[in-house]
């Protein structure tokens, strides 16, 4: 198959939204598309025995956090070609997403350069051994990591402050801001002392720049979102930046409610995960979605920026994720883990 037919379709059934996953896609596609029709044949088996009877897939305990999550498909054709590759292997391009938004994380996992009058935002740090990438990303986009005035950490998981010492190394006078609900871990992880505590509701100006911070407790206790008006194509686009989205144990009530408010201080115009995968992507496949490649998605219509999915798009998404968690908490009443 020549490449160019591939990334046309492959472009078509993923809407483009997703370059970096395209890329890995490229590289890796034999691979990707063996995933993607396992991932499939896996979600049609299990909805087969689900089918079958009462007991078959109900019982069965909740083994990860993406398990029967809308992403869970997308995630394993992102994660598995990388799996017992080094992080520094993920010699990801950074890119301009909105005009004042780029991203400069690797394959797996995100990592945003906000661009301000009054300097940069950085959000999250990937791992200690990709810091320097990140480093590298923001100087390839043209802006000066000296000029890095905040890093804001997501939430407290390796993949999103294990590069924070070493960026604040680099930049020495970043100020470094998490959750007050997160600090604990990310002081202890990182060995960087509690600096700036962002509370729900909070707000940050930076030059003319305000961003305002959500948290959403769920995929950890002060997992932060955080609002801007991200601008391109001389409009301007609501935006969250640094979302995760997967349940922790325990925390799949959390979650629900997360989610829901989420979906209530819509509209949103786009989202910026903190990993690709976990974008509003048209997902999972259908066998339609991939035989005919230019079906067209109903639930998305034009705003006039590629990366601004829309608000049809985003609340359908939240809609998912709001099914899949509560089923997962209604297997969960019924059958407690151990
Ligand atoms: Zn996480």
């Amino acid at each position: 198959m020549p490449r160019k037919t591939l990334r046309d379709i492959l472009s078509r059934v993923f809407h483009l939204d997703t370059p970096i996953f395209l890329e890995v896609a490229m590289k890796r596609h034999s691979l990707l598309v063996g995933v993607i029709v396992l991932t499939l044949g896996a979600t049609l088996l299990d909805a087969q025995g689900r089918g079958r009877g009462q007991g078959a897939g109900q019982g069965q305990a909740v083994n990860n956090n993406n398990s029967g999550m809308p992403w869970e498909a997308l995630r394993a054709a992102v994660m598995i070609p990388w799996e017992g590759v080094p992080f520094t292997a993920q010699k990801t391009e950074p890119f301009k997403v909105f005009d004042n938004i780029s991203y400069v994380g690797i394959e797996t996992v995100g990592s945003y350069v906000i661009n301000t009058s009054g300097g940069l935002i950085l959000i999250d740090s990937t791992y200690a051994e990709t810091a320097d990438h990140v480093l590298d990303g923001v100087r390839k986009l043209g802006f000066d990591p000296s000029n890095i005035k905040y890093m804001l950490i997501t939430h407290q998981h390796n993949d999103h402050f294990g590069g924070a010492a070493r960026i604040k190394q680099q930049v020495p006078g970043a100020r470094v801001g998490a959750s007050l609900e997160d600090w604990d871990a990310i002081e202890k992880g990182t060995m960087i002392a509690r600096d700036l505590v962002i509370k729900d509701g909070d707000t940050l100006k930076l030059g003319d720049t305000t961003l305002k911070f959500y948290v959403l407790p769920g995929h950890t206790v002060g997992n932060l979102a955080t609002e801007i008006q991200a601008r391109g194509n001389g409009k301007s686009y609501r935006t969250l930046v640094g979302l995760a989205f997967a349940p922790a144990p325990g925390m799949t009530a959390a979650s629900i409610t997360s989610t829901e408010r989420l979906e209530q201080l819509g509209p949103w115009d786009a989202l910026l995960t903190s990993h690709s995968y976990l974008a509003p992507v048209a997902i999972p496949l259908t066998a339609q979605q991939i035989l005919l490649s230019g079906a067209p998605d109903a639930t998305r219509k034009p705003t006039g920026h590629p990366a601004a999915v829309g608000p049809e798009r985003i609340n359908a998404y939240f809609d998912q994720i709001l099914k899949a968690t509560r089923d997962r908490l209604a297997r969960e009443q019924a059958r407690p883990p151990q």
